[in-house]
């Protein structure tokens, strides 16, 4: 049995937030952290659970006093996984699971080399398109810098330990879990 920290990353809209939230329903034994950003909140997400969003200020001031093992900007807004929840969870064994984008997976990668590193991939190009514009939830500029971001971390891919086709999200949740924990 593997336990530890596990790194899910992989470009906007394929899926990523939807297969955590399969794996915080049926995998209640995995720890997922939760981030600060400077994001507006989307309809249905709630402070505290997706995210801590907090302003610019706050967001700095947290950057400044260390409380960031890693952070990043990502279209314009920043993110950053805070420090002393993840450490606590980490001492007690607990499985912990990450998910941040590209930058921040590199960070963690030089604080934490032992830490296990995942790319959930989409099935093509054109249905991560398709789910990012699907989503609904940003104008056609932001899909657009998203859409550049997503062409350089697909290019990243062989960084990764594991790379886990996000196909159907219950069977993509089950493997990421088999990952972590065994199966
Ligand atoms: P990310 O967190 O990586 O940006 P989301 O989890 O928000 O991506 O998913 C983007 C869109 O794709 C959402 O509308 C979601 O419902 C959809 N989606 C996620 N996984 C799948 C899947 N396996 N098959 C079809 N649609 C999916
Ligand atoms: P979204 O705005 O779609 O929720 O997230 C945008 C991107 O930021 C995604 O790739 C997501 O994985 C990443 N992200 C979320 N939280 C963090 C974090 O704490 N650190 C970093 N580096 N990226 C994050």
């Amino acid at each position: 049995m593997t336990v530890g920290l596990t790194v899910l990353s992989g470009p906007s809209g394929v899926g990523k937030g939807t297969v955590v939230a399969a794996v915080r329903e049926r995998h209640p034994e995995v720890w997922v952290s939760v981030s600060a950003t400077t994001r507006a909140p989307r309809p249905g997400e709630t402070d505290g659970v997706e995210y801590h969003f907090v302003d610019a200020e706050e967001f700095a001031r947290m950057v400044k006093s260390g409380e960031f093992v890693e952070h990043a900007m990502f279209a314009g807004h920043a993110y950053g996984t805070p420090r002393g929840p993840l450490q606590e969870r980490l001492a007690d064994g607990v499985p912990c699971l990450l998910e941040i984008e590209l930058l921040g997976a590199r960070q963690v990668r030089s604080a934490m080399p032992a830490a296990r590193f995942v790319f959930l991939a989409p099935p093509t190009f054109e249905e991560l398109v398709r789910r990012l514009t699907g989503r609904g939830t940003e104008s056609p500029e932001v899909i657009a810098r998203r859409l550049d971001r997503a062409r350089i971390e697909l290019a990243a891919e062989t960084e990764f330990d594991h790379v886990v086709v996000n196909d159907d999200v219950r069977a993509a949740a089950a493997r990421l879990v088999a990952l972590m924990i065994g199966s």
